[in-house]
Order: structure tokens, then C-alpha cells, then sequence
């Protein structure tokens, strides 16, 4: 048997037939790009190639000199005899799966991915391989997402009862993709929706790339106290400790995450309350997509990576922890709701 079709190097993602990395962390002559998050997307490959609807959102994340190639989901591109084509991951606008064909032998790279409906990108796409390499980060049982209009209707209700004390709504999401897809999930008729400039750069992005975003303001471009008292304002979570706007009046603060799941995750961030929306799959929605990939081979990667590898092969596949320096640790779910999951 041969080298593996892609293996890890310590610059990433190596396929070495196909002569390109998969979301590398160092520069490299080729990187084909699963979404611009910054643990996905690094500055100073010579060429990209990128999911066409992510392909402006790259270009501002890697700069305006940056070489970047759009491809269309689906279409397929030969690169040295390895055939590669992109297929929707559902995470963010232009997020992309990885297909990589050689031989007969078909290996999938998942980048982050979620299944639940989102009206600012193409929904996932299960793609039939031999390896899936998935992600893991939410891939604990604790981890188990409410349908997303019930949790869109909890932020309405905070919004509507901060309201009636005259507060303003600080609403803490990452810029890129959490914050767009709220925008679009938000009944806009509540009151006055503004996007902190951070975020307000990613929604003309999302714009120009065709996604129909409503108009919204900036703080800085004036708020009358009418306003203030009735108004959502979406911010960066990099912001949470920036009084700035605070001095206008009252405010309360929550935040969007699937990290909200967990008993300390409101009082970790310092926000009032939390809103369990993630752009990443649940426990049960991870194995569901990897059963729905036909693969028997299963490389686990970012997350709860023991824990999924575990499950998986109790479950009969060839799981293998797929460990990069990208991974980190996640956070330990309380014994408290581990005791809880195991009586329900
Ligand atoms: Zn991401």
C-alpha cells in the first residue's frame, strides 16, 4: 500500500499526488481554503482556491494582493490526476467540504460544518467517501441544539422585555457568519437592528456576494435615546469588555453560541444570558453525518476528539484521532449533566 491519498505535515493538510494543503497554518504554494475563519484561512499561500460564494470574504481576509480561484460547488477541478471538487458545509457563507479523488479511492475533509438550516448559505451537503475526516466540537452527548425558531423566539422575548425596562440589547456573535445568520433570523419590526463596524464590514460582504441581508447601522452613525431604548445591536465577542457604548444608557448583554449549553457558559463570557446557536453540528447530527458519508474510515479532528474517537469505534468504524496544533482542548462537561445525560 502507498502513501496515504492526504496525510498530516507540519504545515497542515498534505496531499502530496494532488500537490496542495487543505487549510494549512503556514503558508503554502497551493491551499485550498474550507472557510476564511481564522483557524481555517492563513495569509501568504501563492494560490487559493476556494468555494466561489466564500471567494470575497477570502479576498478581504487575505488581503487584496492574494491570489485567490473560486470554484462552483460541485464543479471539479484535476490537479495532478487527483480530482477535487467543493460541496456545501452549511457553517458560514462559502464553507466547503473537501472531495479528493484518486483511483477510485475517495477521501472527504469536512472543515467545520452544521446541518440545521441557515438562510445565508447553502445547506450540507453528505458526501459518499472511504475517509471522512470530520470535526468534533460539539461532539459530546451534553451537546444538543433546541430547533433553531425556538431559540430565535428566546432572543425576541429578552428583546422584547429589555424593551419594557427601557435597555438596549447587546447581542455578542462572531463577525463572520453568526452575525449575518441572526440578522437574517431577527424579526427586524421589534425594533432598530445596528452592527458593530466589524461586523457591519462582514454584512457588505455577504452583500456583494448576493446574500440579501437587511440595511443596518452602525452605533457611530447616531442613536437617538428613543432608539436606544428599543434597539438590538450586534457586536463581536472580542468587544464584550468595550464600556463604549455602554455610557449611553441601560443595557443588557447575552451572547450566540453552543458553548451557552453549558451551566457556566453565560457567566464564563460575563454576559447576562446566553443563547445556545451554534454554526457547528450537535453530538447526534455529527453522527448522523458521518453515517450518512458511507465511510467506514473516520478521522476525528477539533473537539471532543477521544470522546467521539471512542463512540465511533464502539460503533464499528476504524475512528481515529486526527490531532493538529489547531485543536486545543474543549471544555469539560460538568459531572453534574454528564450524571444527569446517563438517566435520561
Ligand atoms: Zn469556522
Amino acid at each position: 500500500m502507498g502513501s496515504p491519498l492526504l496525510r498530516l505535515t507540519n504545515a497542515g493538510l498534505y496531499c502530496e499526488r494532488g500537490g496542495f494543503f487543505i487549510d494549512p497554518w503556514s503558508p503554502a504554494a497551493k491551499a485550498i481554503i474550507t472557510h476564511a475563519h481564522g483557524d481555517h484561512a492563513v495569509k501568504g499561500s501563492r494560490q487559493y482556491l476556494t468555494a466561489e460564494p466564500g471567494r470575497l470574504i477570502l479576498q478581504h481576509r487575505m488581503g487584496a494582493g492574494a491570489k485567490i480561484d473560486g470554484l462552483a460547488f460541485g464543479e471539479t477541478v484535476d490537479l495532478n490526476g487527483v480530482k477535487v471538487s467543493l460541496h456545501p458545509a452549511g457553517h458560514i457563507l462559502g464553507s466547503s467540504q473537501v472531495r479528493v479523488e484518486h483511483h477510485d479511492e475517495v477521501w472527504v475533509v469536512s472543515g467545520d460544518y452544521k446541518v440545521a438550516p441557515d438562510a445565508t448559505c447553502a445547506a450540507f451537503e453528505p458526501v459518499r467517501c472511504h475517509t471522512f475526516i470530520t470535526e468534533s466540537t460539539f461532539a459530546h452527548p451534553h451537546y444538543h441544539w433546541e430547533p433553531q425558531a425556538d431559540t430565535f423566539a428566546q432572543i425576541h422575548d429578552w428583546w422584547r422585555e429589555n424593551q419594557q425596562h427601557d435597555k438596549a440589547c447587546f447581542l455578542y456573535a462572531y463577525s463572520l457568519g453568526k452575525a449575518q445568520r441572526l440578522m437574517a433570523g431577527l424579526d427586524h419590526s421589534l425594533g432598530p437592528v445596528f452592527s458593530h463596524p466589524w461586523v457591519e464590514e462582514m454584512n457588505a460582504l455577504y452583500r456583494q456576494s448576493g446574500v440579501p441581508l437587511a440595511e443596518t447601522r452602525t452605533p457611530q452613525s447616531g442613536v437617538t435615546c428613543e432608539e436606544w431604548s428599543r434597539a438590538l445591536i450586534l457586536l463581536p465577542p472580542a468587544k464584550r469588555w468595550d464600556v463604549g457604548f455602554a455610557i449611553m444608557g441601560n443595557y443588557s448583554t447575552a451572547f450566540a453560541s453552543g458553548w451557552m449549553t453549558l451551566p457556566d457558559g453565560p457567566t464564563q463570557r460575563r454576559v447576562h444570558r446566553g443563547f445556545a446557536l451554534s454554526d457547528h453540528a450537535d453530538h447526534d447530527e455529527l453522527l448522523a453525518a458521518v453515517a450518512a458519508t458511507g465511510a467506514q474510515r473516520i478521522l476525528v479532528t477539533h473537539g471532543y476528539i477521544d470522546e467521539f474517537v471512542t463512540e465511533l469505534k464502539s460503533l464499528g468504524y476504524d475512528a481515529l484521532a486526527h490531532r493538529t496544533p489547531r485543536c486545543g482542548t474543549p471544555p469539560r462537561v460538568p459531572e453534574t449533566v454528564q450524571m444527569k445525560l446517563a438517566f435520561e
